[in-house]
């Protein structure tokens, strides 16, 4: 699992480079230098840190077994509305 600022649920996301972390209140880039997460990290509700993801492919393409009815879902995709959403 990366641990990226961009990847946890206390970035607030302000551009394409960068966002802010709503408890430091500090800016954090989204890749490259400085953008690796503090202790404080926290996963964000995507489906790649679902329990009901499964078998992510090289386009981060997987399988969503969270509903009646199987289907493909991305893993960067946010799951912050997702009733079935299940944190690993
Ligand atoms: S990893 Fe730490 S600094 Fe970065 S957004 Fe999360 S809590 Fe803030």
């Amino acid at each position: 699992m990366s641990m990226r600022h961009y990847d946890c649920k206390n970035y607030i996301n302000l551009d394409c480079e960068k966002g802010m972390c709503a408890i430091s209140k500090l800016i954090v880039p989204i890749d490259g230098k400085g953008s690796e997460g503090c202790p404080a990290f926290v996963p964000a509700e995507k489906c790649e840190n679902c329990a009901n993801f499964s078998n992510p492919d090289s386009y981060g393409i997987g399988t969503c077994t969270g509903f009646d009815v199987e289907n493909w879902a991305f893993a960067s995709c946010g799951a912050l509305t997702c009733e079935n959403y299940k944190a690993r």
